[in-house]
């Protein structure tokens, strides 16, 4: 039998619809939420991924502003900027798209980000606070991975979660979450021994390794659910995941394709954060400011 096709496009657009809402309510009644990303560079994908935010921003009545710096852009020109952001009041989110240059150190530039506009969710603080269960901001590609799973009401608590990368966007938060719910989870990296071992064993699969066909039929169970967060170019030039597709889905009791999958979601979840941090900024506003309540 057939796996159920869990389709991020279509999950994607209802949320947008609802996003849509909240950003009309925040525009009418205080101010239109804004994201800042900056660019470094011109790496090619990068350059798509920013492109599509931006879209994204404008269907949703987001205001965005996107810096593109050259890629000799200095370390402190690059945290200078950040410091700006992070002090303009109509700026609530900011994003630094990666990778960066190579002789740019990313841990200083991601800890420069004010915590409060940190959409990605990949400040230390923020990290750290994902650990204890107590996240501001949720990472963009898990957290939409978890809102898949939970559209479809695919059972986690008790349930043998097994993920293949151990990245800090995907991976590790992605582990992070599933433990949250009370999933049993077992990371893979490419140090693995045995890996088919491991996701025979597995409920629910996360494929993240960015390696085309990584995962083949034989080594799911049958009627596991397998969610497909890699993204790799073919010679050919089409976009594949890291699933066997059309073998794995005969065998999986669910599965994403790509695209069309995770892809669509992680971008909703960006619009997600930065409404928040609007919202939280308003009701920050509204009670009179942080000095206010500090003092
Ligand atoms: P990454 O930083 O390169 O990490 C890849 C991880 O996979 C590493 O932990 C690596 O292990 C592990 N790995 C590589 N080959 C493996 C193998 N043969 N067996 C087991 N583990 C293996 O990549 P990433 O940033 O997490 O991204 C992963 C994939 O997701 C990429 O294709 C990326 O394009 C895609 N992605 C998609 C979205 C989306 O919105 N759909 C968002 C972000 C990323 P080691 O640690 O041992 O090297």
């Amino acid at each position: 039998m057939s796996a159920t096709i869990i389709s991020g496009s279509l999950i994607a657009s209802k949320f947008r619809e609802e996003l849509k809402q909240r950003v009309k309510i925040l525009s009418e009644t205080w101010m239109q939420p804004g994201l800042a990303v900056i660019l470094a560079g011109d790496n090619p994908a990068s350059c798509v991924y920013v492109r599509n935010k931006a879209k994204t921003c404008e269907e949703l009545g987001i205001r965005s502003e996107i810096f593109n710096f050259p890629g000799d852009i200095s370390q402190k020109t690059l945290l200078q900027q950040i410091q700006d952001l992070n002090v303009n009041p109509e700026i609530h989110g900011i994003l630094v798209q990666l990778p960066l240059p190579g002789h740019i150190r990313i841990d200083e530039v991601i800890a420069a980000i004010a915590i409060g506009k940190d959409v990605d969710g990949f400040h230390p603080c923020n990290v750290g606070a994902l650990v204890t269960g107590h996240a501001l901001f949720h990472p963009c590609t898990p957290f939409g991975v978890m809102k898949m799973l939970a559209e479809y009401d695919i059972p986690l608590q008790g349930q043998h979660a097994v993920i293949i990368g151990r990245s800090n966007i995907v991976g590790k938060p992605m582990a992070l979450m599933l433990l949250e719910k009370g999933a049993t989870v077992t990371v893979c990296t490419s140090r693995t021994r045995d890996l088919a071992n491991h996701t025979r064993n597995a409920d629910i699969v996360v494929m993240a390794a960015g390696k085309a066909n990584l995962l083949t039929s034989d080594m799911i169970r049958t009627g596991a659910t397998v969610i497909d967060v890699g993204i790799n170019r073919l010679p050919d030039g089409r976009l594949c995941g890291d699933v066997e597709f059309s073998g794995v889905k005969e065998k999986a009791g669910y599965i994403t394709p790509v695209p069309g999958g995770v892809g669509p979601m992680t971008i909703v979840m960006l619009m997600n954060n930065t409404i928040e941090a609007a919202e939280r900024a308003k009701a920050v506003a509204l009670a009179g400011g942080w000095h206010s309540s500090v003092q």
